[in-house]
């Protein structure tokens, strides 16, 4: 007997991984955090480029953030029963796409109109 047929349990492995690897991206941007310096003695320019910087993390933290936000959707419709079907028109979810995203939340049409 095995239950290595169970796609859900492979999708939900695969998922917890992703959550994994995306927390620890999380804490190690924390450990990394540059923010600007108003110490002064940085001229305005260079203050410029450490502040563009600081912006560029901060932008790739929040894509880190709301890619965890979706991996807890995901998870939450494998619980669900839900999983693999748009939650926008209720269609299944390519399955190639799922490979590729398996936080998708959208099939392809939907996620171009949202
Ligand atoms: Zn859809």
């Amino acid at each position: 007997m095995t239950t290595d047929n169970d796609p859900l349990a492979t999708i939900k492995m695969e998922l917890l991984e992703l959550e994994g690897e995306l927390t620890r991206r999380l804490q190690k941007m924390d450990r990394s955090d540059s923010r600007p310096k108003m110490d002064g003695a940085v001229g305005r320019l260079t203050f410029m480029d450490e502040f563009q910087q600081h912006q560029m993390s901060e932008h790739g933290r929040r894509n880190v953030e709301a890619q965890l936000g979706r991996v807890h959707a995901a998870l939450a419709r494998v619980t669900d029963g839900t999983y693999g079907k748009c939650v926008r028109c209720g269609l299944d979810i390519p399955p190639e796409r799922l490979e590729f995203m398996p936080e998708a939340a959208y099939c392809v049409q939907c996620h171009s109109r949202v």
